[in-house]
């Protein structure tokens, strides 16, 4: 394996039905009930590997009324990866949904943009301003929109650029049909972050949105066994 050539995978651990309108700024006309799904993504790679944002645990689950399928750690070990080993996380921002499970894993460094977060809450943290290689084929770029200093992440895969989205666009349809999210920090840079995504990339197939379904049916499972639940996003999608 080449030495700036990783693996992706997207672990979903919970869904949530909504109505379609609750996905836009500005409502939908079709008011049909539809789903949305939570993710953390693992890359993998040789330089170790780190697992981007962490989700919400079985507590955090209760108080928001929202269900977990399978729970990251349990995804996490489908993969061979133990918590307490894993050395890097990337906290593509601090909502609830992408920054819980606190004691998941206790050796990791976290790098975190310095505009997302001001109180220097442990030393384990490494705090980034804009773009900054991770390791060779792995950089996290400041895209704000959704909250100040939301990061993407962008990969060297075997299939080319893959862009981990997160929240700068929840779904396919937000970067398609130009849309946005209603919770924003700033719709301006929102929009802008769609930009950012679409240079990042190889093409529009390789940005992975931060909830949307699809993902899960476009992607081939990472083995047998782990079908809706977890996909590799370094092979080629079903688009
Ligand atoms: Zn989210």
């Amino acid at each position: 394996m080449s030495d700036d050539i990783h693996e992706v995978y997207a672990v979903c651990y919970a869904s949530h039905s909504r109505k379609r309108s609750e996905n836009y700024i500005f409502g939908d006309p079709h008011d049909e009930m539809t789903s949305i799904s939570y993710y953390v993504w693992v890359i993998k790679g040789p330089h170790g590997t780190f697992v981007c944002d962490t989700g919400f645990d079985e507590v955090a689950a209760k108080e928001r009324a929202r269900k977990i399928i399978h729970p990251v750690g349990e995804g996490l070990q489908a993969l061979g990866i133990a918590p307490d080993k894993v050395d890097h996380v990337i906290a593509t921002h601090m909502h609830w949904d992408h920054a819980g499970n606190y004691d998941l894993f206790p050796n990791a460094r976290y790098h975190i943009q310095d505009t997302e977060i001001r109180k220097i809450f442990a030393y384990r943290v490494e705090f980034h301003d804009g773009v900054e290689e991770l390791a060779p084929g792995i950089t996290v770029h400041k895209v704000g929109g959704h909250s100040k200093g939301l990061q993407c992440v962008r990969v060297k895969t075997r299939r080319g650029y893959v862009v981990v989205a997160s929240d700068s666009c929840h779904l396919y349809s937000h970067i398609d049909e130009g849309r946005v999210f209603p919770i924003t920090y700033s719709v301006g840079d929102t929009l802008e972050g769609y930009r950012t995504l679409k240079k990042l990339a190889s093409s529009r197939g390789h940005i992975v949105p931060g909830h949307d379904p699809e993902v899960l049916k476009i992607y081939p499972s990472a083995k047998a066994g782990l079908e809706n639940w977890i996909v590799r996003l370094d092979a080629d999608p079903k688009i």
